[in-house]
């Protein structure tokens, strides 16, 4: 069975234009991933510690037959070959790869939270979300369309 499935790029160490383009490049030759649509790559401010650089964003979808934690596996895997490494909660990252939605599913695993909790409160998420498609249902029940256009922009600019 196919499952309908949004991520979120992000990344703002070395050349992070450069890194979201070739991750996304590499998720679209996928064999385990189809129909793959990006949306315009955005610049926005970091969350959390401000003594780094900006990020660029992106969300994309794409359908699978992966299960959920072999979608996660492969997400990490394309971090890892990134050159990701852990450091302090929301700090600075080579690449981040986060599964937004997978399906119209709830998954709470230790590994994996799907919807991921923070979607409503990104801009970096909700305005390429909402470029790719402004008709999705959020867990609120609004569309994607209208919640983009309620949160505040925080700078977010357009890039690609
Ligand atoms: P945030 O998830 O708030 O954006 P982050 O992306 O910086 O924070 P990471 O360091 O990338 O967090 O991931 C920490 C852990 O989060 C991962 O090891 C993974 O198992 C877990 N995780 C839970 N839900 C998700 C999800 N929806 N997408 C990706 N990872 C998730
Ligand atoms: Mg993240
Ligand atoms: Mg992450």
């Amino acid at each position: 069975m196919v499952h309908r499935c949004f991520i979120g790029l992000g990344a703002n160490l070395e050349q992070p234009l450069i890194t979201v383009q070739r991750a996304a490049e590499v998720l679209a030759r996928h064999p385990a991933l189809h129909n793959w649509r990006c949306s315009s790559l955005y610049q926005s401010k970091p969350m959390g510690p401000q003594d780094q650089p900006d990020y660029v964003n992106a969300v994309a979808c794409f359908d699978t037959e992966l299960q959920p934690l072999d979608l996660l596996d492969t997400l990490q895997s394309i971090e890892q070959q990134f050159g990701r490494l852990r450091g302090r909660r929301w700090g600075p990252r080579t690449l981040d790869l986060d599964l937004l939605f997978y399906a119209n599913e709830n998954i709470n695993h230790e590994r994996l939270t799907v919807p991921h909790p923070g979607i409503l409160e990104r801009e970096f998420v909700l305005i390429p979300l909402a470029e790719l498609a402004p008709d999705l249902l959020l867990p609120t029940g609004q569309t994607a369309a209208v919640a983009a256009q309620q949160i505040p922009l925080n700078d977010l600019c357009k890039v690609v």
